[in-house]
């Protein structure tokens, strides 16, 4: 305490890392923290409302990805719903043990993967291009009978990448191997249809799309193979058990349903909103590029590496008029290591450290992106001429 308060706008453009929650969600969870706090699982009525609360949630959860309500599981958050379902995967073929995943997944998959490779799995780790695409003919070679599961992200947390996630299913149909995406970043940003996509399980979280922190969900499809990770009372219809987080789980169904009615409407706003910021940025500072491939990738996502910079000294300088952004850079991005994503795409070690994720939602507007676009060239400028990579630069 005692630190003099800033009154000061934040413009929060950190929206990969987690979301405002939605004022009508708040106000639909309020409720069930004060007056609707009986058990789902009890026989009286008082439960039994909530009950019926939580079905409802159910099919809003469902709806955004044209899922069945039956197959939706609610989870404590996306990494739960991962590391159960590469589980599961798992448990579902006993006598195979190997797994396929990308080197750019997050470490919800990436570390779990690890794990189960310290316990006797042989995973094999994708590489990606320069882009950060995935080569669809490799994935293809070390495919085999030994193969469990294969688990591809749908859209990467910290360029916006698309993964073909259609195209792998049918690469992978008539095996009889699981199918897995993580779709946290995808859902509510992007049309995702099961219907369409050969998966057998897709995670989601609330927290990434204006729902509470610590609510999720994994769909499995009806009729696929599935072993709960939790294990103990008979929640969920015994796929995952424990009392169920009420509140956020009504939340992430208004979350959902909010997302669904304003998605096309978003993508369009967020990638005016987000073209017209890196754009701007790339034509006033000299030795900036885009990380990733611009074509498909999510509409409120630009990672932009100013290169002799170092992404910790922006996101610092950027912090000091309230604007909030995320940086590949290590000690920024909460690890030792710098980006893995970065990485994995052999991006130069200078434009890894120059960083800057910055990731829109519905909350931004115009006069914020232009409160960047003026700010950040002077910042990019003045911290060239400080830089320790000896690069004295300008910024038109
Ligand atoms: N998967 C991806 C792609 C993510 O971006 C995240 C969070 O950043 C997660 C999984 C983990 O989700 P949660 O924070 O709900 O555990």
């Amino acid at each position: 305490m005692g630190g003099r308060i800033k009154f000061m706008k934040t413009i929060y453009l950190d929206n990969n890392a987690t979301t405002r929650v939605a004022p009508e969600v708040l106000e639909e969870m309020l409720p069930y923290l004060s007056e609707f706090y009986g058990n789902p699982s009890s026989m009286h009525t008082f439960g039994g409302q909530v009950h019926r609360n939580i079905e409802d949630a159910r099919s809003k959860v469902a709806a955004l990805i044209n899922a069945d309500p039956s197959e939706i599981i609610f989870t404590s958050c996306g990494t739960e719903s991962d590391n159960t379902a590469v589980m599961s995967a798992v448990e579902a073929y006993p006598s195979k043990k190997h797994i396929i995943t990308t080197r750019v997944e997050h470490p919800a998959v990436l570390n779990f993967c690890k794990h189960l490779a310290r316990k006797g799995f042989r995973v094999t780790f994708l590489p990606v291009d320069n882009l950060g695409r995935l080569d669809m003919d490799l994935l293809l070679k070390v495919l085999d009978d030994d193969t469990a599961v294969v688990s591809v992200m749908y859209a990467n947390n910290e360029t916006g990448v698309i993964f073909p996630i259609e195209e792998i299913g049918e690469m992978l149909s008539e095996r009889k191997i699981s199918f897995h995406s993580d779709a946290v970043q995808a859902a509510g940003k992007v049309p995702v249809d099961v219907t369409k996509l050969p998966v057998d399980m897709l995670s989601i979280s609330g927290h990434k799309l204006h729902a509470a922190k610590g609510i999720g969900a994994l769909y499995v499809r009806k009729g696929s193979r599935f072993n709960p990770y939790i294990i103990g009372g008979h929640q969920e219809r015994g796929r995952r058990a424990g009392t169920e987080n009420i509140a956020s789980i009504i939340g992430f169904g208004k979350a959902c349903e909010l997302a669904m009615m304003n998605l096309n409407h978003e993508v369009e706003y967020l990638s005016k909103l987000r073209d017209r910021l890196e754009s701007t940025l790339l034509k006033s500072c000299p030795d900036a590029r885009i990380n990733g491939e611009t074509e498909h990738r999510l509409p409120n996502t630009t990672n932009i590496s100013f290169e002799y910079v170092e992404g910790e000294a922006i996101l610092l300088r950027m912090d000091e008029y309230g604007i909030c952004a995320s940086s590949g850079s290590a000690c920024t991005s909460g690890s030792l290591e710098p980006s893995h994503v970065l990485r994995s795409m052999g991006v130069p070690f200078t434009a890894i450290h120059g960083s800057v994720r910055f990731s829109l939602s519905r909350y931004n507007d115009e006069s914020e992106i232009d409160k960047v676009i003026e700010i950040l060239p002077p910042i990019i400028k003045e911290l060239r001429t400080l830089s320790p990579y000896g690069k004295g630069d300008t910024c038109r």
